[in-house]
């Protein structure tokens, strides 16, 4: 492998970019370090406006001829893609849980399985895409779905993978060409999956990985004019200001963004269920943006329910992630573990009473405990902001419509997810909840072909799919007058 590289968990990895089918290199660097332990993981080449102008110009060189080759061409290359991340998932795992501190065994048997199927799922769905005929008494339109050029696809760091394969799995498919901006925190699965493409037969050009801080690399590329889609999943902050480059160009764009979800879970509800799915929400130390982290609990039930929960959450072990007993690892970044901690300790401050947690684990720097607070008022900060991290809070309702205004009553509109015994309650909570998704007697079930995404500041649009190839094509409509081209059509 040219270029600079470094070992990581035993597996190699380019600190480079991929540009144009090569390692290319930068003269700034920036250093990654596991949020494990702190150790070093080695200096990634930071890229910036050259490396992202390089990129765009080989996607934008590759496209025209991946466009050309159909869904059905680029399916036996896209299908390798997906063989060759699965022949690759205990090193793509291993690196992972180094890099950002995920659970080893949930890359290995969920994260990367998916990242996989994110690919051959979408090259499959693809093949169909521009079957769809409307017939008029005048005319009959053929609805056509055609590659729209090169995509700009951001991600952030608590799934790196996972997450950008849920986009370069439909993007490749629809006949786009790419480039990839990693999560500064976490960069390092991206370059291992620009290796696993490259082996795959995936050309020059069509998938590409500019490595770099988002305010130089990232915002470089989004502000080039060439871009025909940005698809972002990271925070509401740097989506404001990523969406203001996109104005300018006119580019669309995606947004998955944060959340501050309600966990509805009402009297009639399987309780002991609700509770372990409660202390689930605490996997990956809370780094997860669809967790629901206000655990809204019938008045009724509060102190049973609570023991249940607290039972529970006494089996969330902290502490090293690539151990398969663990279900709590650290937090990404020194920086990150800052703001989580000040969110508790402003919590504390405004009178919130810890009913358990609220305090650095002894396990290591990064490490923080499992923590719930009660005594909480919805306009009360630690109600209101996305602590990302393993944080709730706990309140109570007396009535369906009392937990309804509760749960709508931040900016947020991520996902939901209820726990209710009888169905007619449960589709009438779910329905007046504003969410992306609902899980109703279940959590983080996602169908790759079902719309995904969040209302308010929580998102704009939807992926999975029909819903992404709606965002990643030029959709056209050739309506051709019926009998127009005689009774042969010659
Ligand atoms: P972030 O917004 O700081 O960064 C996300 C990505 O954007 C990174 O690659 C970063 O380098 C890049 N970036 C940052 N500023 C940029 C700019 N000005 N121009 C271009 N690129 C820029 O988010 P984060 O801290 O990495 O991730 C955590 C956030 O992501 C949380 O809010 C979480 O809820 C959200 N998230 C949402 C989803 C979802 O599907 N809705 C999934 C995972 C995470």
């Amino acid at each position: 492998m040219a270029g600079r590289t470094a070992t990581v968990a035993g597996v190699e990895v380019s600190l480079d970019h991929w540009i144009g089918g090569k390692r290319v290199s930068s003269s700034e660097r920036f250093s990654n370090a596991s949020p494990i332990d702190g150790s070093d993981l080695g200096a990634v080449a930071a890229g910036g406006q050259q490396e992202a102008d390089m990129a765009v110009e080989a996607a934008r060189k590759a496209f025209p001829a991946w466009a050309a080759l159909g869904a059905e061409g680029r399916l036996p290359v896209l299908r390798k893609f997906a063989d060759g991340i699965l022949t690759r998932a205990k090193d793509i795992a291993a690196v992972e849980t180094a890099d950002n501190g995920s659970l080893l065994m949930g890359n290995l048997h969920r994260m990367v399985p998916r990242s996989a199927q994110n690919i051959s799922f979408f090259a499959e769905w693809a093949l169909g895409l521009n079957d769809h005929v409307i017939e008029h008494e005048e005319v009959i339109n053929n609805v056509r779905y055609d590659p729209s050029g090169v995509a700009a696809l951001i991600t952030p760091w608590n799934a790196p993978l996972m997450l950008t394969t849920w986009k370069v799995g439909p993007a490749l498919a629809a006949g786009n060409t790419i480039v990839i901006k990693p999560p500064e925190w976490a960069p390092l699965t991206c370059s291992l999956l620009a290796d696993i493409a490259h082996e795959a037969g995936v050309p020059a050009g069509v998938l590409n990985v500019v490595q770099g801080i988002g305010e130089d690399a990232g915002d470089a590329l989004v502000n080039n004019s060439d871009l025909a889609r940005i698809s972002f999943t990271g925070s509401t902050d740097a989506a404001k200001i990523i969406g203001q480059a996109a104005a300018r160009s006119i580019t669309p764009m995606s947004s998955e963004l944060g959340g501050k979800s309600p966990f509805i879970v009402c009297a009639d509800a399987d309780l002991d269920a609700a509770a372990q799915t409660v202390a689930g929400q605490y996997i990956n130390a809370g780094q997860v943006c669809l967790a629901g982290t206000r655990i809204l609990v019938e008045a009724s039930i509060e102190s049973e329910f609570l023991e249940k929960v607290r039972a529970a959450v006494s089996h969330m072990a902290v502490g090293d992630p690539r151990e398969p007993t663990t279900r709590v690892g650290p937090l990404i970044h020194p920086e990150h573990f800052a703001r989580v901690a000040g969110f508790v300790e402003r919590a504390k401050s405004a009178g919130a009473k810890v009913l358990w947690g609220g305090a650095k684990s002894d396990f290591g720097a990064l490490y923080f405990q499992p923590t719930m607070f009660a005594g909480v008022k919805l306009s009360d900060e630690i109600s209101q902001k996305e602590v990302f991290g393993p944080v709730l809070t706990w309140q109570t309702f007396g009535s369906d419509e009392e937990a309804i205004a509760i749960a709508n009553g931040t900016e947020y509109g991520l996902a939901g997810t209820l726990f209710c015994g009888n169905e007619d309650r449960a589709m009438r909570i779910a329905a007046q909840v504003v969410a992306g998704t609902l899980w109703v007697n279940c959590f983080f079930v996602r169908d790759l072909a079902a719309p995904f995404g969040g209302s308010r500041i929580s998102g704009i649009g939807r992926e999975g799919g029909t819903h992404s190839f709606d965002f990643y094509c030029d959709i056209k409509n050739i309506a051709v007058r019926k009998g127009s081209f005689g009774p042969t059509g010659g």
